[in-house]
């Protein structure tokens, strides 16, 4: 797995390969710096965390550069289209998506494949509403409803510390060996176990 950090925020974008084919998780780095770690491999698609400018902003180059398709949670639309909900104007950059055509929104929780990659995904919340986490071989992406020792702002659009309280749990019993936040550096189970269970029992007082 590679890991660009990226000029917007300091966001992760992450790209995973097997068998020539390869899986973005996030768009936060520009397609030309993706693109060293893509050569000639077929890139399947890219996973949005959430739709927060920092972690899409890219997105569409992405699309249009490697002609692939991208997901994200069925509540991310709202925020792409709209600057003032993933905060791109806060950056001078208005980010407001109009053609969704090679988006693919998901609903609930389940298991996709894309390309050779079995993704298992399922719905958050509590830093933004498009909050999603995917699991993929032992790695488990959470997007900023993490972010190493501590968890992400709940007081954005949509944000909610109650819903954080329910991301909490459910990551609480998610199965993983490496967790990979929005930012910051990739941490094991153990150590996020810890700040898992610390912040529910924080949030629950
Ligand atoms: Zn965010």
């Amino acid at each position: 797995m590679q890991q660009i950090v990226s000029s917007l925020y300091e966001s992760n974008t992450f790209i995973l390969e097997k068998n020539n084919e390869i899986l973005i998780i996030d768009a936060g780095a520009t397609a030309d710096e993706v693109k060293k770690y893509v050569g000639d491999k077929k890139v399947v698609g890219v996973l949005l965390t959430h739709g927060h400018f920092d972690h899409a902003y890219y997105v569409s180059d992405y699309i249009k550069e490697f002609k692939t398709k991208a997901y994200a949670s069925e509540f991310a639309k709202e925020y792409l289209s709209e600057h003032k909900k993933n905060y791109s104007n806060d950056a001078g950059l208005n980010m407001d998506l109009k053609d969704f055509k090679d988006f693919v929104f998901l609903k609930g929780s389940g298991e996709i494949q894309i390309g050779d990659f079995i993704v298992e995904y399922g719905q958050l919340g509590g830093h933004s509403k498009s909050d999603m986490f995917f699991k993929i071989d032992n790695f488990l992406f959470v997007g900023d409803v993490i972010i190493g020792r501590g968890i992400g702002r709940v007081d954005l659009y949509g944000g909610s510390k109650a819903e954080m309280l329910k991301s909490l749990k459910i990551l609480a019993n998610a199965q993983y060996e490496t967790m990979c936040c929005g930012h910051g550096e990739n941490r094991t189970k153990g150590a996020q176990d810890k700040v898992i269970s610390t912040y529910i029992k924080f949030l629950s007082r």
